[in-house]
């Protein structure tokens, strides 16, 4: 006959002490419950909870772990986002990675646009004065660091 877990008249098959649900070890003799996997310790009171677990059986403190991509709480012992299954493990770097990367596309993007902008101007005949203020604009530059 199957027996519920965390059900009220689970005792430890060692020590008899009743079981705490959501621990997959005794508080009292510190033998694994059978039938429940071992997860994550509390950071807290270091109690051994079972695997998924997003709050401490015994001192209820949460054991969750967010996200850096999208914020979202995930057990301490989930090797990955539960939302959008992110491995946990280089997170930090990949997103620093992905940053620089999106940077740079966006910096492209600019530079493409000003080079657009910049035939449209010419194509437009409106060059020749755009070029005169650059050019005034250099030479001012260069005025003011010859001082
Ligand atoms: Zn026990
Ligand atoms: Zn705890
Ligand atoms: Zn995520």
């Amino acid at each position: 006959m199957a027996r519920v877990y965390g059900a009220n008249e689970r005792r430890c098959d060692t020590c008899g002490a009743p079981i705490v649900p959501g621990l997959a070890v005794c508080n009292y003799c510190r033998r694994a419950y059978s039938g429940a996997p071992p997860g994550p310790k509390c950071p807290k009171c270091t109690a051994v909870n079972v695997a998924g677990s997003m709050a401490c059986g015994r001192c209820r403190s949460p054991m969750a772990r967010s996200c850096i991509f999208c914020g979202a709480a995930s057990p301490l012992d989930a090797s990955a986002c539960r939302h959008c299954h992110e491995a946990f493990a280089g997170a930090e770097q990949r997103k620093q990675q992905r940053e620089a990367a999106y940077k740079q596309q966006q910096y492209m993007q600019l530079a493409n646009t000003g080079i657009q902008a910049a035939g449209v101007v010419i194509a437009s005949g409106a060059a020749t004065g755009l070029l005169d203020s650059v050019g005034d604009l250099l030479g001012s530059i260069v005025d003011a660091a010859g001082d």
